[in-house]
Formats: C-alpha cells, structure tokens, sequence
C-alpha cells in the first residue's frame, strides 16, 4: 500500500492510523531507531509548520476580508457614478472634465468605470 502524505497533517490520530498501518505491513519497524527517529521527527515539524503557517494564513485571510470590503465599496461607487454619470452634466457638459455628453478617458468618471470593469474581470 502506498505512503499516505502527512507532511501538512496535524492530528496525532491520522499520524497513529499511518504508524499502525506500516507497522502491520513492517513489524520490524518499531526497533529500527533511524525510522523512529524519522517519524517522531516528521510528526513534530508537521505540528511546528501547520502553527506558523496557521497565523499566517489568519492574517491573510484578515487581509482578503478587508479588500473584499474595499472592493465591495468601490463596486458600490461605481455602481453609483456610472448609473447617475448623467446628473454629472450640468448645460450638457459633465461637471468633472467639461465634456459635452461622453466623458473625456481622463474624466474620472470614465476611469472609475475602467477601474469597475478591471475589478469585476478580476473577481
Ligand atoms: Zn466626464
């Protein structure tokens, strides 16, 4: 039977279910000290690298959350802009880059719209 992968395992539990198994199919194994050594020395270092990376991955997901709310936000301004874009004309010129109708690519109106449109192909 194939080795399970428990280089991101954590749960002493999957570890012993793993250790029982080789044993049974290598009853030698448990007075091999080089193997002993090996396994407690993998187990620990899972446990160790799943603590770090833990924290880590906390604080990205910290990160992702206050970009989800940003985005949210200006997906909200765009909305707004690009719905209401014509009460920005004031005698038929747009009240932010003087524009009669359309509005200028500098206008920004127009790059929030571009910025929205990045945003929504980006998810
Ligand atoms: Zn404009």
């Amino acid at each position: 039977m194939k080795e399970k992968n428990l280089s991101c395992e954590f749960d002493a539990q999957v570890w012993t279910k793993e250790w029982m198994r080789i044993i049974k199919e290598n009853p030698s194994i448990p007075l091999d000290e080089a193997t002993m050594l090996g396994w407690f020395a993998n187990a620990i270092m899972a446990g160790y690298d799943h603590a770090k990376n833990d924290g880590r991955i906390v604080e990205l997901q910290s990160i992702i959350a206050q970009q989800s709310e940003t985005i949210k936000a200006l997906k909200e301004d765009g909305e707004r802009l690009s719905n209401n874009g014509e009460g920005y004309f004031t005698d038929g010129d747009c009240d932010f880059c003087g524009s009669p109708e359309t509005h200028r690519p500098d206008c920004p109106i127009t790059l929030h719209t571009d910025l929205m449109k990045k945003i929504e192909r980006e998810g």
